[in-house]
């Protein structure tokens, strides 16, 4: 006799998941809550858009770590990185804007959409904007031996230590900034030999006595059992070692895209690409600032709200109004 249970229990398995890829289907995902996600929600809720937004760590993303915004139009006297962050949450709250914790691990590119797995699970959707930011470049001695900080935002309430950083750059001064006001003693070492920051950082770092810059010097290796890291002066070619309590690594930062694999990479360059978009950080090389990565994500989202788009389906995505052509 014919075994009908096995069918059954199979296509009732595939109903099941029919169903919950029905559930799971949205007009558009977005891949991280920094200020370039965080802008593009805005955007499409004022379009009357379907979206979810995904965020694996803290919203708000690398804008927390910032000392001081001043380059942000609208606040005359600057704003703290956490308080402008603070700012944009108000506004997700004020509009019902909800942020998903969930790491989006993997995207596969479908006939007519792109599926999303995250830590939590899987999702449909028709567009998807990507705004996930950057990830920190490793130190090359870090073998996890010891615990090196990429970024300052587990350090809020540490004070009185003697701390050491990595690096020359904007977010090498920002840190020490940040650090030192809780009297924190910071050593910068650089490889290079001037900082590389900006002018208002440096003329703001220069005033503070806890802050010392130590230029021309390499750092060759971090010894965790004297808790000290191994220097080499490129001038005197002299090896010497400095104590610390803890390490900071701020050498560069590369574009995140872990989850997307070599084919939604060549898709994404590709002409045909009219439903991947790329907002922020994660897109703008040496150009990563907060407004740029919030005019981005509004741009994204006007691509994707283009009423040809929806005029297509005939009917508009809130109202349902049927619309005439
Ligand atoms: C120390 C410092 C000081 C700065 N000072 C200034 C300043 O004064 N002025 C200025 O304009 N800019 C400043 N910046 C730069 C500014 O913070 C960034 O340009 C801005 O945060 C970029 O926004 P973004 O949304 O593109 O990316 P991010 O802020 O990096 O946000 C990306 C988000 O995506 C999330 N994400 C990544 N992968 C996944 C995944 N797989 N699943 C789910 N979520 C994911 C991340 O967790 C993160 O929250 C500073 C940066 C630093 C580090």
């Amino acid at each position: 006799m014919k075994n009908y249970s096995n069918e059954l229990s199979y296509l009732l398995k595939q109903k099941t998941l029919l169903k919950q890829k029905k559930k799971n289907k949205i007009t558009v995902a977005i891949i991280g809550a920094g200020p370039a996600g965080i802008a593009a929600a805005v955007q499409l809720k004022r379009a009357g858009i379907g979206f979810l937004l995904f965020e694996k760590n803290k919203p708000g993303g690398l804008l927390n770590n910032a000392s001081y915004v001043e380059n942000y139009p609208g606040f005359p006297s600057g704003i703290k990185g956490v308080d402008l962050v603070k700012k944009f949450l108000e506004q997700l709250v004020n509009l019902h804007i909800k942020v998903r914790t969930e790491k989006v691990r993997n995207l596969s590119l479908l006939k007519k959409e792109i599926r999303i797995s995250t830590d939590k699970g899987e999702y449909y959707t028709s567009y998807l904007i990507i705004a996930s930011g950057t990830k920190p470049k490793k130190f090359p001695a870090d073998n996890g031996d010891i615990k090196i900080h990429y970024d300052i935002t587990s350090l809020t309430k540490t004070h009185n230590k003697n701390i050491i950083i990595i690096g020359g750059g904007d977010a090498a001064f920002d840190y020490a900034v940040s650090l030192a006001e809780r009297n924190n003693k910071i050593k910068i070492l650089h490889r290079g030999n001037y900082p590389v920051c900006i002018a208002s950082l440096l003329r703001k770092a220069s005033k503070i006595k806890e802050i010392h810059y130590f230029g021309n010097t390499e750092v060759i290796d971090i010894k965790k059992s004297t808790s000290e890291a191994l220097c080499f002066n490129k001038i005197s070619q002299k090896h010497y070692s400095l104590k610390f309590d803890i390490v900071v690594a701020a050498i560069g930062r590369e574009s995140e895209l872990g989850f997307a694999d070599k084919m939604i990479k060549k898709y994404i360059e590709s002409e045909n690409n009219n439903r991947i978009f790329l907002a922020g950080d994660v897109i703008n090389g040496k150009y990563r600032q907060v407004s740029i990565s919030t005019g981005d994500g509004i741009k994204c989202a006007m691509e994707i709200i283009d009423p040809p788009v929806f005029v297509r389906q005939r009917k508009h995505p809130e109202t349902k109004l049927k619309i005439q052509l």
